[in-house]
């Protein structure tokens, strides 16, 4: 086997703790060799920098670097990674914008180095099931319901409320990725409405209406706001009975018969996910598919934008 690949990790919020930290521990193909954050302290007595710009300097060999910051301040860092001659594996969504997801695709295939533009949700048990189901049968329509508590899931982020935060299109993009993943025909948006408070900059709700090529409807609702159970469901009904992909991917059922059951959130996703980064390391290739983001750029240029309460965390 060839020698690990030496890999820092910036941006040490909540899901590089929670997910990367354990899952770089898991893989042998990765060895963790630096983290590099604003604030905190280092991860197991391992270098530790305030930017990437200072871990450069330092001389602690990298090949690849995993960004976990918010997708403002993503491209810039990336980019500079890329000059660096690192591999970059991008936290969803990869960037801020289609355009700037485009320039690094570019640099990066210019430089000669990997970008993984990552969608963990894609990587949820029931997913890959889901799609072979589906690929078999007619879709007549399909609701997405995402609806989960923000004070719940995302305390103090006051970053997902800025431009290029998405506000609730940052969950609501991990459904767009298992959905793009597993319905066999492209979709687009006719129509949205985007709740956005007055006092934010980005929806606490919304709601999209997206068809698919052959005229299918799809129904999209997200929300901020909800209290009590949470939903991350996908339920698409077809000539040969009705799919439900329910618990952000990791429960299958058909015809509400369990097709798959896992009560784990994301423990099988980043282990998955940096499978295939190493995977494309290994094979000096990218993996950028921005068709998630397409359609959330496309949800904001349709959509309709209805101010609503403020909301004070
Ligand atoms: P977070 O807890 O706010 O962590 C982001 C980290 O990035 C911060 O701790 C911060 O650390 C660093 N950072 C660098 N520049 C920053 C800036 N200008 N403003 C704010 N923070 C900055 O966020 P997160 O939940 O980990 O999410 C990060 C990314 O992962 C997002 O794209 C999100 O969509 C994605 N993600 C999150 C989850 C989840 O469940 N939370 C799940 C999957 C994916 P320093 O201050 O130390 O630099």
């Amino acid at each position: 086997m060839s020698a690990p690949i030496r890999l820092a990790l910036v941006g040490m919020g909540k899901i590089a703790h929670d997910q990367h930290l354990p899952a770089i521990a898991g893989n042998a193909d990765l060895e963790l060799v630096a983290t590099v954050s604003r604030h905190g302290e280092p991860v197991n007595g391992l270098p530790f920098f305030p930017n990437v710009e200072a871990l450069a300097a330092s001389g602690v060999p990298v090949d690849a670097v995993a960004l976990c910051t918010p997708p403002q301040v993503r491209r810039a860092i990336a980019q500079f990674a890329i000059e660096q001659g690192w591999h970059v594996f991008l936290e969803k969504p990869p960037g801020a914008t289609l355009a700037e997801v485009a320039a690094l695709h570019d640099a990066a295939t210019a430089r000669g180095v990997s970008l993984f533009a990552s969608w963990h949700s894609r990587y949820a048990d029931g997913v890959e099931p889901a799609r072979a189901w589906l690929a078999a049968r007619e879709v007549k329509r399909a609701t997405i319901t995402w609806r989960e508590d923000v004070r719940v899931w995302h305390p103090g982020q006051d970053w997902i409320w800025e431009p290029g935060g998405f506000g609730v299109f940052d969950p609501g993009i991990n459904a767009l990725s298992i959905a793009t993943r597993i319905l066999p025909r492209p979709f687009f948006v006719e129509t949205a409405e985007l709740d956005v408070p007055s006092n934010r900059a980005a929806p606490i709700a919304a709601r999209v209406a997206f068809r698919d090529i052959a005229g299918s409807a799809i129904a999209m609702d997200l929300d901020f706001r909800q209290e009590g159970p949470q939903h991350w469901d996908i339920e698409v009904e077809t000539d040969a009975g009705t799919l439900l992909l329910a618990k952000g991917g990791s429960v299958l059922t058909v015809d509400g018969a369990e097709a798959l059951a896992h009560d784990a959130d994301l423990h099988g996703e980043y282990p998955g996910l940096y499978s295939r980064f190493a995977e494309i390391v290994r094979a000096g290739e990218s993996d950028v598919d921005v068709a998630p983001l397409r359609l959330v750029a496309d949800a904001f240029l349709r959509g309709r934008h209805i101010a609503v309460e403020p909301f004070v965390e």
